[in-house]
């Protein structure tokens, strides 16, 4: 029952964990929140100050020396992807998880004003990017005994809502994909694959969505780690092509 688990503090010890979107706001505190949990994690995400941030936090904090991968995933190509998976493969050698987090919001407008470019952008910065580096990764998840996809949904991911644009068919894709991969990986590989939402939470891209909400009456990203924590570690062994939320009374009980 994710409202009342509680992870263990070496929950993540001598697991590799790549989390996109480690810069800020849900990311930032879920690549914090695994390394405090023992993992080494990797930091993915397009701008390097923030990542530096995260990376001097995860230091501070006395967790394993993490490593920045500075990409952008709306224009990243293959020989990018490709790169990250020979840097994982000789320099750290194991991979056992990956939290595809990073996503932009886009405009809200009703389709027949959609701008098609921006509408590139958003579908390959939240569905292309998911699928091409689960894609080049395989192999090195492959040789993990226990490995963990977690692809970050939305409400919209689950019954669409006007105005919601690419970002609300981007996350329907997003439910797709990570069935897909767990369907086609269910009896072959020691892989899962997983959805999540998190709910509303106090970041800039729902302050974005909702400016009128006053953000205090959210919870923070730290606030509903655990959900993270248990779909990225060993505790949801056998748990794969699930869509789970994040159960609110995780944040009411803090
Ligand atoms: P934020 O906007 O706060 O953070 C998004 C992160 O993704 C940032 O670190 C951002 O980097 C990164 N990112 C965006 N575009 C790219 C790109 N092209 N390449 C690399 N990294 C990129 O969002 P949230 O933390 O709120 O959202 C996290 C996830 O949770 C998303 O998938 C979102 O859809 C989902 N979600 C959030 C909800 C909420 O209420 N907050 C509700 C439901 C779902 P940078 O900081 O450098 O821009």
């Amino acid at each position: 029952d994710l409202s009342t688990y509680h992870a263990e503090p070496d929950l993540l010890k001598n697991r590799v964990i790549l989390v996109t979107g480690a810069g800020d706001g849900i990311g930032r505190a879920a690549a914090l929140a695994f390394a405090k949990h023992g993992a080494t994690v990797l930091l993915l995400g397009r701008t390097l100050s923030k990542l530096e941030a995260v990376y001097d936090e995860i230091e501070k904090q006395g967790g394993a020396q993490p490593a920045l991968l500075p990409l952008n995933l709306a224009t990243a190509k293959l020989d990018d992807y490709l790169s990250i998976q020979r840097t994982i493969d000789e320099e750290i050698g194991r991979l056992d998880g990956i939290l595809h987090n990073a996503a932009i919001l886009g405009p809200l407008t009703p389709l027949q004003m959609y701008d098609p470019t921006i509408w590139d952008d958003v579908m390959n910065t939240n569905l292309r990017a998911p699928f091409q580096l689960t894609q080049a990764l395989l192999p090195t998840l492959r040789k993990s005994d226990d490995a963990s996809v977690i692809f970050t949904s939305s409400s919209v991911g689950r019954t669409v809502k006007a105005f919601w644009g690419a970002y609300a068919i981007s996350k329907q894709g997003i439910e797709g994909l990570s069935h897909l991969f767990a369907d086609e990986l269910a009896n072959t590989s020691n892989i899962r694959f997983n959805c999540l939402n998190p709910g509303a939470t106090r970041t800039q891209m729902r302050a974005s969505a909702y400016p009128s909400e006053n953000p205090n009456t959210l919870p923070k990203p730290e606030d509903i780690m655990a959900s993270y924590l248990y779909l990225i570690g060993p505790d949801s062994k056998g748990v794969t092509g699930q869509s789970l939320d994040v159960p609110r009374a995780e944040w009411s009980k803090d």
